[in-house]
């Protein structure tokens, strides 16, 4: 029964276009219309016709502790009644910089924004500023939000929709940017030895996320470090995803590889919208005012989203957590991958700590290319099956699943139950 999302999308679809506020939400890759969500609470989703569902979406990835975790739900109550946002510092932006500062590495100083967008498309004009250089390189399938600068060749929606960019992007701003294939050191370094010391920056997700989950090779990142360096270019970790999920310091402490500068969003707003950037204090201090590279926010260290973001924080502190994850992200998908071979299935499953995907293909999945060779079809129907037993997953064969802390035994179990027959339907 969805009669009620399905009413709502009708509405929807008249005011919003194609009825959602981002892209791949809209299900148009399962085939399955959105539905339109009423509450949630610990691992669990409910929609507009009451029904139940075990959410591995986790909002893409912010709820790791699960919804409406009692720490955060008590910071916001109590911030709530002191107003919701003033335009002038706080002690709460202070205590955020001081838990990020001393949680994440490589990051000496740090601005807060209001997106991931916002973080990785102010990293790049600081990187260019910096630099005084004007190219960047990515990765093909990486996706670093939707400025101007960085849809291209993109993951996520771009490669959940099939397309290669999107119009709106003026030419001469998107030659600067060169897109490469991800885990390859070599095209990496001929593209340096072509342009010299015109490239402001290399960007990478350090474990991408939204290609589907695909792990980068050690080398590959420390190779990345190593031309940078040597050619004067900053190196550009967007942790948006991995930041406090792969472990309380990210991939950039999982891999021991510190970088120039560092992007987050997601965990760090605790489920309220927030972004950050931060890195090396003699290039973070360019900024205005301190430096000339401008940057700004109306709603940038909103004492709503602070007050979240530090009470998720507090608690990812504690390095236990991870363990935990670690073994319930273990649990389901080894779970998963069992009903996979068991109905005759081809699958790839790639994972680290509490996110993986399951690619329908039998190949390594260590790039772009190889992701793409994932049977779409097969994952929709999967989709499809799951949705109906009560399992929320990510609508597009190329994105992440997410275990929170709230994701219990019990229902890892009746998800893996659900797999053995939804890879059967297939
Ligand atoms: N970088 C990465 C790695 C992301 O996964 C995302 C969003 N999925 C972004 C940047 C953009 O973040 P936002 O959607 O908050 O703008």
């Amino acid at each position: 029964m969805r009669e009620k999302s399905d009413a709502l999308f009708k509405r929807a679809v008249q005011y919003i276009p194609g009825g959602v506020n981002s892209p791949v939400r809209a299900g148009k890759a399962v085939g399955v219309d959105p539905l339109f969500i009423s509450r949630a609470e610990g691992c669990y989703l409910w929609d507009a016709d009451g029904n139940r569902y075990i959410d591995y979406v986790c909002s893409w990835g912010p709820m790791i502790l699960g919804h409406g975790h009692p720490d955060v739900i008590k910071a916001l109550q109590e911030r709530i009644s002191l107003g919701t946002s003033y335009g002038a510092p706080t002690e709460l932006e202070v205590e955020m910089a001081e838990i990020i500062i001393d949680m994440v590495p490589s990051i000496e100083m740090v601005r807060m924004v209001n997106s991931g967008t916002e973080a990785t498309m102010s990293a790049i004009r600081l990187a260019r500023g910096f630099t005084g250089r004007d190219k960047i390189i990515k990765f093909d399938g990486c996706y670093h939000g939707h400025a101007d600068s960085l849809l291209v060749s993109a993951g996520s929606g771009i490669a959940t929709l099939g397309i290669p960019g999107s119009p709106g992007i003026p030419k001469d701003l998107a030659k600067h940017t060169i897109s490469l294939p991800y885990n390859n050191l070599s095209a990496t370094t001929e593209t340096f030895e072509k342009f010299e010391k015109n490239i402001a920056a290399v960007i990478v997700e350090p474990v991408a996320g939204n290609m589907g989950l695909v792990l980068s090779d050690r080398n590959f990142l420390l190779g990345l470090r190593k031309i940078t360096k040597e050619m004067g270019a900053l190196l550009i970790f967007d942790e948006v995803i991995t930041g406090f999920r792969v472990g309380p310091g990210g991939a950039q402490e999982f891999y021991g590889i510190m970088p120039d500068l560092t992007c987050l969003g997601k965990i760090i707003g605790g489920g309220l919208p927030v972004g950050a950037y931060g890195g090396r204090r003699d290039i973070m201090e360019r900024m205005a005012p301190s430096g000339d590279i401008y940057q700004a926010g109306t709603l940038s260290g909103n004492p709503l989203a602070m007050a979240a973001g530090l009470a998720t924080l507090k608690i990812l502190k504690n390095r236990e957590i991870y363990n935990n994850l670690e073994e319930k992200g273990r649990a389901l998908f080894s779970g998963l991958e069992i009903a996979a071979r068991s109905a005759g299935q081809d699958i790839t499953v790639n994972r680290i700590g509490s996110m993986g995907t399951i690619f329908f293909t039998k190949d390594p999945v260590k790039d772009y290319e190889s992701a793409k060779k994932s049977d779409t079809i097969k994952y929709a129907k999967f989709y499809r099956a799951m949705l109906q037993n009560g399992i929320y997953l990510a609508p597009s064969a190329f994105e992440t699943a997410f275990v929170s802390i709230a994701h219990d035994k019990e229902g890892i179990q009746k998800t893996v139950e659900c797999a053995v027959e939804g890879m059967k339907v297939i």
